[in-house]
């Protein structure tokens, strides 16, 4: 290809792999190699073009051609040809062309996979209301006592909340904790943890120290005494009095 100032693109390698390639043969006369391959269209389901590429004996292309518009002339360079080149290079472990419609055997015989999803008794369709099955639609192991103790839900919900486990898997079936709500609860602050947040993260309020801080970081100053002789500022809500 560099006697033609020319590389193999990658979309040949990927039109190669995606099977685009129909067929190929060769054929030997007169000390040349005569290659002959069939390359389906990248746009055009039915289409397909002929590439026609001669060898010498020592395995330079000397000529070659395709039907696609950009393969005029003794010397195109388009994809089809570049596939049928790098396809040539595979010989020796076995060309992959697009299957045949044969190539696999037919698979009428054999038992479908099962896709379905498993359905909630309650839910369930039976074909005989006479089916013994048809009770178990109501079925509650509990004993009957224990059915819809008043406040239950909560006292459930309570149990798992103060659990020392964190996030057990249970907590996925509850809807997260209402964020605005924190803001009220938390009134004994003297500001909302919102604020005290936008504070921290220096948004609402920036002392100096941090502004020089913020300021030799940004020069990106990796040697300079004067970060490390700052104090960390850290966080902590003050009560009110
Ligand atoms: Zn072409």
């Amino acid at each position: 290809m560099d006697l033609h100032d020319q590389g193999l693109k990658d979309n040949s390698k990927a039109m190669y792999e995606a099977k685009f390639l129909r067929s190929i043969r060769h054929a030997n006369s007169g000390g040349s190699v005569f290659v002959c391959g069939r390359v389906s269209a990248e746009m055009y389901k039915k289409c397909v073009y002929r590439v026609d590429i001669k060898l010498d004996q020592l395995g330079v292309v000397e000529e070659c051609q395709c039907e696609c518009a950009a393969g005029m002339g003794p010397e195109p360079y388009c994809k089809h040809v570049g596939l049928v080149l790098y396809a040539l290079t595979k010989a020796k472990d076995g060309i992959i062309t697009k299957e045949t419609r044969t190539q696999t055997l037919q698979t009428f015989h054999q038992a479908k996979k099962y896709n379905g999803s498993p359905v909630k008794i309650k839910n369930m369709i039976f074909h005989s209301s006479n089916s013994p099955m048809v009770n178990l639609k109501e079925y509650d192991p509990r004993p009957e006592d224990l059915h819809n103790i008043p406040g239950y839900k909560d006292y459930f919900r309570s149990i798992w909340l103060n659990s020392s486990v964190t996030s057990p898997a249970i907590c996925q079936l509850y809807s997260p904790a209402n964020v605005y709500g924190i803001n009220n609860d938390h009134d004994y602050l003297i500001a909302s943890p919102k604020e005290l947040f936008l504070q921290n993260i220096s948004v609402t309020k920036v002392t100096e120290e941090e502004r020089i801080k913020v300021e030799l970081r940004s020069r990106d100053y990796k040697t300079n005494d004067a970060l490390d002789n700052l104090s960390s500022v850290q966080f902590e809500p003050q009560i009110k009095t």
